[in-house]
């Protein structure tokens, strides 16, 4: 196949490389690899291989959590002056759990062009497989290592209605589930483990038995946990009057109404008029 090499206009190449299978890398990666004047890179060794395996003999350059704001300048002004920089991770998209953002931000900030080029992502990836409800989702990225910071995030992401999509280590995956198991109750996960990869896995079942499972086998390799969204409340129009005729013989209309409201699984606004028109039949 032929294809015309792509020439770059100035500025920054937010690039996306595989996050297992090499095959994946795009030809417009591997082109923009080719045509930049340099490549950041979080760790060059491990880009090295990709672009060993690419022929892509462009300079590369150090750009991780450790000496980003010692560098951010010197690349702005690379930018500045004309500079044509990729920005790679290890492995799928920089920026989602990965470094980059702020350069980004200063980048734009200065007025200098960042174009994607978009590719794997794990995230993604999981998501277009597992099956799992996929027309809304929450990236909630890596939970907290401390237990008590971890609950208190599952605690706040609990009532969103849209699949949550985390990232998790092997080692850490049992704790994880148990806690989320613990918060998200009896809803169903995908644990989607090495993906595009040898030993890929897409496990599915209710958090507590996912829990149980890796308690008892402790994975290898990289995680994506997807949780299901919180169940739709089936109430019906019969459910909230039974329980705001009980509840009304007890409490004020405003109590009554938010009750419902919290345990039924409704809008507030709705109970309290359904509340107020049983109040004035009486
Ligand atoms: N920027 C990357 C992306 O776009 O997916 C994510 C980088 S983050 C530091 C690494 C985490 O992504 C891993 O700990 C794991 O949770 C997830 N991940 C990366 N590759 C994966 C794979 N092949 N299978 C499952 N999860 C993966």
């Amino acid at each position: 196949m032929t294809r015309a090499m792509l020439s770059l206009k100035p500025g920054l190449y937010v690039t996306a490389t595989p996050i297992g299978n090499l095959g994946d890398m795009t030809y417009r990666a591997v082109d923009a690899l080719k045509a930049a004047d340099l490549i950041l890179c979080e760790d060059t060794r491990h880009t090295a291989k990709l672009c060993a395996v690419y022929g892509i003999e462009t300079e590369r350059m150090a750009y991780h959590e450790h000496n980003a704001a010692r560098m951010r300048p010197e690349i702005i002004k690379k930018l500045q002056d004309g500079a044509r920089i990729c920005l790679v991770s290890d492995a799928g998209t920089p920026l989602i759990s990965d470094p980059g953002y702020k350069l980004v931000r200063e980048a734009r900030n200065a007025g200098i062009a960042v174009f994607p080029v978009p590719g794997p992502s794990a995230a993604i990836a999981a998501l277009s497989a597992a099956g799992a409800p996929s027309d809304k989702f929450y990236f909630a990225g890596f939970p907290p290592v401390k237990r008590d910071a971890r609950a208190a995030m599952f605690k706040k992401l609990a009532a969103i209605d849209a699949t949550l999509v985390f990232y998790e280590s092997g080692a850490r995956l049992s704790a994880s589930l148990t806690a989320m198991a613990q918060t998200f109750g009896d809803r169903r996960a995908v644990i989607a483990r090495e993906i595009t990869k040898l030993h890929e896995e897409f496990r599915e079942d209710l958090l507590p038995a996912l829990a149980a499972h890796y308690e008892k086998h402790s994975p290898k390799g990289e995680i994506v946990v997807l949780v299901f969204p919180p169940e739709k409340s089936i109430a019906t129009q019969k459910d909230l009057d039974a329980f705001l005729r009980r509840a009304l013989g007890e409490m004020s209309v405003k109590e009554a109404a938010a009750t419902a409201a919290e345990t039924l699984g409704i809008a507030r606004k709705a109970a309290y008029a359904r509340a107020l028109a049983i109040k004035d039949e009486k």
